[in-house]
């Protein structure tokens, strides 16, 4: 089932999420849905707390392969449940961002090039993905974030803060006013 988004101004957005405590029915339909819904909105991944729940899970979608071009592969969306970084490089890069709660807002942020990471699958086996250091390393810290209340905003360097310090002011209010509205903000107000 495709769930509505929460944006930019929700304060599930900067809740520390809970660990998943057992894979019940509940969370396997929470699974589906983080699926269907990254899918809808042709996302690279997404975090429980973006569609409204406190639990540590997140779907990512994008490959560590890139084609010719250099572009990532999406691969099947995989569902991560209690997700741990357990290396991270101290080496780190620039890659631009986006996230489906703060629509069509893209910036550079700063992270560790190489991660390692650990979690359960839905049949609540462990499982790891090692040396990722393209987009689903990127991807994966990003959605990893999500789930400790971080945007990616909040990782801009001091210069971009200051730059976007007035829109994503406005941004916020502006999503905290459509809150208040049911179901998705930009379809109903015509922003998007
Ligand atoms: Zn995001």
């Amino acid at each position: 089932m495709i769930k509505n988004l929460s944006y930019f101004g929700d304060p599930i957005l900067r809740t520390k999420c809970k660990p998943v405590e057992k894979i019940t029915d509940e969370i396997l339909k929470i699974a589906q849905e983080l699926v269907d819904t990254v899918t809808a909105h042709n996302g690279s991944g997404l975090a429980a707390p973006q569609i409204g729940y406190d639990l540590r899970m997140f779907v990512v979608v994008l490959s560590d392969q890139v084609d010719k071009s250099g572009n990532p592969y999406d691969e099947e969306p995989k569902v991560f449940i209690n997700p741990v970084i357990t290396r991270a490089s101290k080496e780190k890069n620039l890659k631009s961002e986006g996230c489906l709660s703060i629509p069509n807002f893209y910036e550079e942020v700063e992270r560790p090039r190489e991660i390692d990471v650990e979690a359960l699958d839905i049949n609540g086996n462990l499982f790891s993905e090692k040396k990722l250091h393209r987009w689903r390393a990127r991807c994966i810290q990003h959605e990893m974030d999500h789930l400790d209340g971080i945007l990616f905003i909040d990782r801009f360097s001091e210069p971009l803060k200051h730059r976007h310090n007035q829109a994503l002011q406005l941004l916020e209010m502006r999503f905290k006013q459509a809150r208040t509205i049911q179901g998705d903000p930009f379809k109903q107000k015509g922003l998007k």
